[in-house]
């Protein structure tokens, strides 16, 4: 049987993210699919967007772009640079990350006209992704004809969570309808809990709190493995504050805005969407290294409301798991800010957390790239953890398993 290639396509809100697998391990032997590309176009939506890329064999290739407003336009410059660095590459099968797969839809599947219309529903939910995901797929359908396309949900990790973190009170009718508490990111807390034999036995089987701090941030509860609470919700604005989005807000604002400043639902889409979170406190922008390099004090007390904000989250999932062994923190601002993770920790000394300030500032990298580390003491009571994420790796082996399937036989070439 030829080589089967799969392509990975993760559209953030600020962020593309793709990347190129073969099939099966080293050499073609069974095992995880092997990456040889993994390209990231970063700060999407500025004029200052820029591509990097690099290789299995140590190939780094970077490139200024100028601006770039969203995702779906980044994907051309991919294109172009696939077309240059791996010319004539067949993809079988091409997955894709979909941010909002709905009360039904849990596990990957294969996409076809029908499941995209049923996509495209969920848009107002998830304004800032599922439009780039949808788009992604169509672009992608017109690139690679004959490859398999395949759909992963952000939100299928947490629809086996407990009926009782999983509704809003609410009568029932709503429920029914859809209004649930969904959870996102889900992905990559599938990837981290699948590293957590590996990383901590104790807390494989025990109780986690995981910290995705990107862009779009969200934490979630799991117990053995299985979620059983997160910070968002119905859609992907509730939680911590993010990079422009508000996170948990009290209901009663929204109604405020609407009678007493006569908002309608687009102005309060805009205002909750896109210039509120860190973007909007501190007027400073975004990005968190941007907050971390100004010396103005409304990006400094920006960034000790989203620790706060973390500090107060943990302490409710831990709640809702009946207590906490671990904290992980991932994603890029939960891998890269040494900053985020000591203002959280320290203020967590009463859960049993007692930071390494050496080991955090070493943070989650080594002279090879990402690393997974431990940042508390050897005797704190509880651990944490940075544990880089992989939502690229959750993609292609889904891609391959769908493939694999009878849904996805005889398609992919
Ligand atoms: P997305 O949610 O779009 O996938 P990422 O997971 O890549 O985004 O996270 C982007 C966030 O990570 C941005 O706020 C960025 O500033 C932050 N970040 C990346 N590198 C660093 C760093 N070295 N120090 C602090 N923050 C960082």
């Amino acid at each position: 049987m030829s080589e089967r290639h799969v392509l990975t396509i993760n559209a953030g809100s600020a962020t593309l993210k793709i990347g190129v697998y073969r099939a099966g391990g080293p050499g073609g032997t069974a095992g995880d699919p092997r990456q040889l590309w993994r390209i990231k176009i970063d700060r999407l939506g500025s004029d200052e967007a820029e591509l990097q890329a690099s290789g299995a064999d140590g190939q780094r290739l970077g490139r200024r772009l100028g601006r770039r407003s969203h995702a779906a336009e980044a994907l051309d410059d991919l294109l172009d640079f696939l077309g240059e660095a791996a010319p004539g590459l067949a993809f079988s099968v091409v997955s894709h990350r979909v941010v909002h797969g709905g009360p039904e839809l849990h596990r990957p599947l294969a996409v076809g006209p029908a499941v995209l219309d049923v996509l495209r529903g969920f848009s107002p939910l998830a304004p800032l992704h599922q439009p780039h995901n949808i788009a992604g797929i169509e672009a992608a359908c017109r690139a690679f004809p004959d490859a398999l396309q395949v759909a992963c949900f952000d939100t299928a990790f947490h629809r086996g969570q407990p009926r009782v973190n999983d509704v809003y009170a609410l009568p029932p009718a709503f429920y029914d309808e859809g209004v649930r508490r969904y959870g996102f990111h889900g992905l990559s807390y599938e990837h981290i809990a699948e590293c957590l034999p590996e990383v901590s036995p104790r807390l494989a089987g025990g109780r986690v709190v995981i910290a995705h701090l990107g862009n779009g941030a969200s934490m979630c509860a799991i117990v053995a493995g299985r979620a059983v609470a997160s910070t968002m919700g119905f859609s992907a604005l509730d939680g911590l504050p993010m990079g422009t989005r508000c996170g948990q807000i009290d209901p009663g604002v929204l109604l405020w805005l609407m009678q007493s400043k006569g908002l309608d639902a687009d102005a309060i889409s805009d205002l909750l969407y896109n210039r509120s979170g860190l973007a909007g406190m501190s007027g400073v922008g975004a990005d968190m290294r941007t907050l971390e390099a100004s010396t103005d004090p409304a990006a400094a007390f920006a960034i000790e409301h989203f620790t706060a904000r973390i500090r107060h989250e943990t302490g409710a999932l831990a709640a809702s798991a009946g207590g906490i062994d671990g904290l992980v923190f991932t994603a890029g601002i939960g891998e890269h800010s040494a900053r985020v993770r000591a203002e959280v920790l320290r203020g967590l000394r009463w859960l049993g957390f007692e930071l390494d300030e050496t080991a955090n500032e070493a943070g989650g990298r080594d002279h090879d790239g990402d690393a997974i580390r431990r940042i508390t003491t050897a005797d704190s009571v509880a651990e944490a953890w940075i544990i880089p994420t992989d939502e690229e790796a959750m993609l292609a082996r889904h891609g391959l398993d769908v493939l694999g399937s009878p849904e996805g036989k005889g398609r992919g070439g």
